[in-house]
C-alpha cells in the first residue's frame, strides 16, 4: 500500500486496538472529534500513533524533582505529610492560606479512586466545580469524561485534582503565590494515590508541576518523570472546547496514557 490518508477510523483499526470499531466511532464523535485525514506512512507497525511516530523524534524523559518552594513563602504550617485523606480534605475544606479562600464558594478537593493507577492534574475549579465542590464539571467536565471513556477509563477509576482548590475569580491565571501555597496539598494527595502515571492537563498545571515556562504544544511532546512518577502533558477539556481543532493532538495522547496503563 502507498502512502496515503488514512482516515481516524482507519488508523484506530490499524492500532488493533481492542475496542470495537463502532463503539471507538462513537467514542470519536462523543469527544467532537471528526473523521480527518492524517499522513500516515504506509510501512508503519500497528502501534499507538504517539507524537513520537506521528509528529516529533524520540525523546529521553525529562526527570523533575520536586522543590522545596522558597522559603520566603512557608504556606502550610502545619506538617500535613503524615494526613490521611479525611484529614487533607479537611484541612483543604478549612484553608485560609491564600487570598482565593474569600472569593470561593466552596473548595474543590479532588474526586475518584484513591489507588488509581492514572492521576489527572488540572489547573484550577471552574464556576461548576466551585458551586458543586467536584472538579471537571460543566462542559469542560463533560468533554474530559468523555475522553476518558475513549481510552475506557471513567471518574471512579482515576484520581483526579487541579493544582488550585479554589477557583480563581473571573476564572483569572492563578498567581504563582496561589499555585505555591496550593502545592502541599496537591503533593500529599500524589502521595497517598501513588498514582503510576500522571496526565497533567492545561498550561497551569504542565508549568507548576514541571517548573516550566514552555508552551504546552512543547511539553506534550516530552515524556515527562515526576518524582519518579512518568508524568505526560495534554491539553485541558476547556481549551479544548475553545480551540476543537486540538483534540486529534488530545487523541494521541490519551492513546499513548492508554498504552502507558498497560505497562
Ligand atoms: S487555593 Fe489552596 S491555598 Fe488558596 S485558599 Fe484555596 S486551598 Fe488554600
Amino acid at each position: 500500500m502507498t502512502e496515503q490518508d488514512l482516515t481516524e477510523a482507519e488508523i484506530i483499526q490499524k492500532q488493533g486496538c481492542c475496542l470495537s470499531e463502532d463503539i471507538r466511532l462513537q467514542y470519536l464523535k462523543d469527544m467532537g472529534i471528526q473523521s480527518w485525514s492524517l499522513k500516515y506512512p504506509s510501512d508503519v507497525e500497528c502501534e499507538i500513533p504517539s507524537l513520537n511516530t506521528l509528529e516529533s523524534q524520540p525523546v529521553e524523559p525529562v526527570s523533575v524533582e520536586h522543590k522545596e518552594t522558597a522559603t520566603e513563602i512557608r504556606p502550610v504550617s502545619t506538617d500535613i505529610s503524615s494526613f490521611g485523606w479525611e484529614q487533607l480534605q479537611k484541612a483543604v475544606s478549612q484553608c485560609q492560606l491564600c487570598e482565593l479562600h474569600s472569593t470561593r464558594t466552596r473548595t474543590v478537593f479532588g474526586v475518584g479512586n484513591p489507588n488509581a493507577d492514572l492521576m489527572i492534574i488540572g489547573d484550577a475549579p471552574e464556576d461548576e466545580d466551585d458551586r458543586q465542590g467536584e472538579p471537571f464539571l460543566g462542559a469542560a467536565g463533560e468533554l474530559l469524561d468523555a475522553m476518558m471513556k475513549a481510552i475506557e477509563l471513567d471518574r471512579q477509576k482515576v484520581y483526579i485534582t487541579n493544582v488550585l482548590k479554589c477557583q480563581p475569580p473571573d476564572n483569572r491565571n492563578p498567581h504563582t503565590s496561589e499555585t505555591v501555597c496550593c502545592d502541599p496539598y496537591l503533593q500529599q494527595q500524589i502521595k497517598l494515590v501513588q498514582p503510576k502515571l500522571i496526565l497533567a492537563l492545561g498550561r497551569i498545571a504542565a508549568h507548576h508541576l514541571l517548573v516550566s515556562q514552555k508552551p504546552l504544544a512543547e511539553l506534550r511532546q516530552q515524556k515527562h518523570i515526576y518524582n519518579g512518577i512518568p508524568m505526560r502533558v495534554s491539553y485541558h477539556p476547556a481549551y479544548l472546547l475553545r480551540k476543537p481543532v486540538e483534540k486529534r493532538k488530545s487523541w494521541q495522547d490519551l492513546l499513548e496514557v492508554k498504552q502507558l496503563l498497560k505497562q
